[in-house]
């Protein structure tokens, strides 16, 4: 069929989420999901009264959600911003300080920067990881364009500490740092403390992962006013409403639920270990992870086949096809007993590969 789309986005590429099965009978860790509900707080809001005032818009500013995500993170108001997922926030930033411009990012990473980048026209490079796989800090310092690093990184779980952040971000003065801390909530040191001290970095955070509400679709970010006042700007070109009620409000009961917050990423970050350890017995090279999935290659079964022989039992993990990581797969940490089944059907894959 002939295709209408207009030239300038007819050859894009768009980014692949993960499968989303619709039969949940699979133990399903190839997209980082939380496997423990949303705080019982915020699962109350939908048997509230709120259903009922959907014929109402919501608020656009979002300013009840705004300030209790500031008190949590000891900011103001102006200083955050709501997102429709951390995507949206992503989407935000490249239109508002990449369209058109340089920006540079590592070449292994969340793989919607590259989306984005190529969306907005940006002229974007992609900086190559060591052969250890972390980010070298000295590539990104005076970039002379937008950084955009995910640290924790995905899919490698690996870190830069807040120092080495700060490095980064204090030899880019004229350009915006962007720090996507999706996974920060399961070990690594934040840099949200930096933006009281630097106007050009922003952090965004999800609560897609450490919060279990990725269903729900919300992130934001955390930066100086006038940066926040900018991304405002291409929000209010886009999508005013972006944030629905029923989120805006399940998005306040559950940060302030701390206690579950720290009990279940806790429980995760426990996980993570044995998962690792196992893993690891079992002759995998498994990358040191600060986040809620391990980056795992085998000796002895290849990425691909590890995902197809897994698929085929019926645990989801996830695989990448770019080169360099092509021999890994991503699992997401869930609870012990997924663990478990995972082990074990792992170990019979480990069993045929051995005798064949
Ligand atoms: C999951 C993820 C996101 C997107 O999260 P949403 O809030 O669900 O849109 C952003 N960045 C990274 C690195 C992620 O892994």
């Amino acid at each position: 069929m002939k295709s209408y789309m207009v030239k300038r986005y007819s050859s894009i590429e768009a980014y692949v989420p993960g499968e989303q099965p619709r039969d949940l009978d699979y133990v399903k860790l190839n997209t980082n999901e939380s496997p423990f509900p949303p705080s019982p707080k915020a699962a109350e809001i939908l048997g509230g009264g709120e259903a009922e005032n959907l014929k109402l818009y919501p608020d656009p500013e979002g300013k009840d959600l705004r300030d209790a995500i500031a008190k949590r993170f000891d900011v103001k108001r102006e200083n955050v911003l709501l997102g429709n997922g951390s995507d949206e926030i992503l989407a935000f930033a490249f239109f508002a300080f990449c369209a058109g411009e340089k920006c540079v990012f590592p070449d292994i990473s969340y793989g919607f920067y590259k989306v984005f980048a190529e969306l907005v026209g940006a002229e974007y490079k992609e900086i190559p990881l060591g052969s250890d796989f972390k980010i070298n800090v000295a590539d990104y310092e005076n970039a002379g364009a937008t950084v955009v690093i995910a640290n924790p990184n995905a899919p490698t779980g690996l870190a830069l500490t807040a120092d080495e952040v700060e490095r980064i971000v204090k030899t880019n003065p004229d350009n915006i740092v962007v720090i996507d801390e999706a996974y920060v909530d399961f070990g690594a040191e934040s840099a949200v403390p930096l933006t009281k001290k630097y106007d050009n970095l922003v952090v965004v955070q999800t609560y897609s992962k450490s919060r279990s509400l990725a269903g729900a679709r919300l992130g934001f970010a955390i930066a100086s006013s006038g940066v926040i006042d900018d991304m405002n700007k291409i929000k209010y070109s886009l999508n005013p409403y972006n944030i629905n009620r029923l989120t805006l409000k399940i998005g306040k009961a559950s940060i302030e639920d701390e206690a579950y917050f720290l009990m279940t990423t806790s429980k995760i970050v426990e996980n993570r270990i044995y998962t690792t350890e196992e893993l690891r017995r079992r002759g995998f090279y498994v990358l040191d992870s600060k986040t809620n999935f391990v980056f795992a290659r085998s000796a002895a079964v290849p990425g691909e086949k590890l995902y197809l022989e897994l698929k085929r039992r019926g645990v989801l993990v996830r695989h990448f096809s770019a080169d360099r990581i092509k021999d890994f797969v991503r699992i997401t940490i869930g609870t012990r007993e997924q663990t478990d089944v995972l082990l074990a059907k792992t170990d019979e894959i480990l069993k045929e590969a051995n005798n064949g």
